[in-house]
């Protein structure tokens, strides 16, 4: 009988074998694909909400929300705007995979598609080990939370190529210092590109938005 270890070590082999497949598939379609995630209540959702808005004219986007249990989230972003909105029940389990993103994107014309959103689970540990073919993870962490986060979760924000920080309305209302998340997080991961806004007020939107446009431009041009 095989040990657990050496299970986790098949399963993430063969969801590393999708995930490579998917990600050829999406860029012979030149479809940039972004993997979202955070902890529970960071504002991943609110964060799609707002780029689907300000992007759904220039871009033809899907949007695929994972949810442990309820498809609210999927819910919300479909009255968003979002006109291609795909719900994943995870039934429980806290991590999306590669076969949960190609069962949906197998249901895509991919010729009619420039941007593909996954919002994962909300949680900052397995996420961080399961490819599921995107171009980039973007972490989102929210000033309600601990500065120390990115030390905390080490390998999420080692694998991912942008930080949102979100919820910078709130910022003096609790002991987060953005200097120190900066700082913390960069001596994890020098590369990290950092964006800083606020889903509420809408404050520093529009750099995001403009990011996100000019990455899929990029690749729509590849
Ligand atoms: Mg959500
Ligand atoms: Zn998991």
């Amino acid at each position: 009988m095989m040990d657990k270890i050496a299970i986790e070590k098949k399963v993430l082999s063969e969801n590393d074998k999708l995930a490579g497949s998917l990600r050829e598939r999406l860029t012979a379609h030149r479809i940039l694909c972004l993997n979202l995630v955070s902890s529970p209540g960071s504002g991943k959702t609110s964060l799609l909400e707002k780029t689907i808005a300000a992007l759904n004219s220039e871009f033809r986007i899907a949007l695929i929300a994972g949810d442990v249990q309820t498809e609210n989230d999927a819910r919300r972003l479909k009255r968003a705007g979002g006109k291609v909105v795909f719900p994943i029940v995870t039934g429980g389990r806290c991590h999306l995979d590669a076969r949960m993103v190609t069962s949906i994107t197998d249901q895509l014309s991919l010729d009619d598609l420039d941007i593909l959103l996954v919002e994962n689970v909300g949680n900052l540990v397995c996420p961080s080990s399961y490819d599921l073919g995107e171009d980039m993870k973007v972490v989102l962490i929210s000033t309600t939370e601990g500065d120390d986060k990115p030390l905390k979760y080490p390998g999420m924000f080692l694998r991912s190529s942008v930080m949102v920080i979100n919820k910078i309305d709130l910022l003096g209302s609790s002991d987060f210092d953005m200097a120190t998340v900066k700082q913390n997080a960069r001596s994890i991961n020098g590369q990290l590109i950092m964006f800083e806004l606020s889903c509420r007020t809408g404050a520093g939107l529009a750099p995001w938005n403009q990011w996100l446009g000019e990455q899929a431009k990029r690749k729509r041009s590849r």
